[in-house]
């Protein structure tokens, strides 16, 4: 008899280990994905629906990833720009599927060009950690809502987190004060959010990724002579062969930053040193 009740405790604490299905959430990006699985723990499996290296601006899902939502609990959208060619048609496919826009509720800056569209406001909000901070506690509430047996844990983690961003924002806030008003140069506009949090100004190069022609580009460099440039932020997605040009000119440096990378504490943590580093006093 004792036996028996050790066996059945031991299949039933065996079987809640196994019963505990992962929850399933797609994202857009990988740095959403950061968030959610800083909030989620290993509760969750985070789906990132664009591809590394891919532009956020031209790609389209292929057909696995599209089979793929349709197992997904969620859907985390954030505005970036090849959302708007299909999220539309995965509503219509996917009525079941539950779609939050974690863009929603934050303080948009508007009128930005963006690669391949015109955009009413700025898409790149997660280069900021305010933003951040925002859209990690509404990834904190959807995962309750999704799994309220998990709340406790999703709560401690979303704290953790929450205390990790604010720490962050200081040290970025500290280290670019001595340079507030100052402007650095960038092929393509992801860093405004990132410049308007630390009283920094970004000048942009070509918003739509294309080759600026040779009249514009000595402009370029006079003002970025005249605005004291010292560094020119590249990412991995757009040609860097320009922005060589105009740093070479000037004696500035070019800083290579993925505003899409996975880590987006550590890449703006970079950002920050790499402004701090190079700005001249
Ligand atoms: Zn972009």
């Amino acid at each position: 008899m004792k036996v028996g009740f050790a066996l059945l405790f031991w299949l039933v604490s065996a079987g809640a280990g196994l019963a505990a299905e992962p929850l399933r959430v797609a994202v857009s990006i990988a740095p959403q994905a950061w968030l959610v699985e800083a909030v989620g723990g290993p509760e969750v499996e985070v789906l990132t629906v664009l591809r590394p290296g891919s532009n956020a601006a031209t790609f389209s899902p292929p057909p696995s990833v599209l089979r793929k939502l349709g197992r997904q609990a969620v859907y985390f959208a954030i505005g970036v720009p090849f959302e708007q060619a299909w999220l539309p048609a995965l509503r219509k496919a996917m009525p079941g599927l539950r779609i939050v826009a974690l863009q929603q509720g934050l303080v948009r800056i508007e009128g930005v060009a963006h690669a391949g569209h015109a955009h009413d406001f700025d898409p790149h909000v997660w280069t900021s950690v305010a933003n951040l901070r925002r859209m990690a506690a509404r990834i904190r509430d959807e995962l309750i809502h999704l799994r309220p047996s998990e709340s406790t844990r999703f709560t401690a983690n979303w704290r953790m987190l929450d205390e990790r961003l604010k720490q962050l924002d200081t040290e970025l806030r500290e280290r670019l004060a001595p340079h507030r008003g100052a402007a650095f140069m960038v092929f393509h506009p992801a860093w405004g959010y990132f410049a308007r949090d630390y009283g920094l100004r970004q000048i942009v190069i070509e918003p739509f990724g294309k080759q600026v022609g040779p009249r514009r580009l000595m402009r370029l460099i006079e003002r970025a002579r005249r605005e004291r440039i010292a560094v020119v932020f590249v990412q991995p997605q757009f040609s860097e062969r320009q922005a060589r040009l105009i740093a070479d000119a000037i004696g500035g440096r070019v800083t290579r930053l993925d505003p899409l990378a996975h880590d987006i504490a550590a890449t703006l943590r970079r950002a920050a040193r790499a402004f701090a580093n190079e700005a001249r006093r």
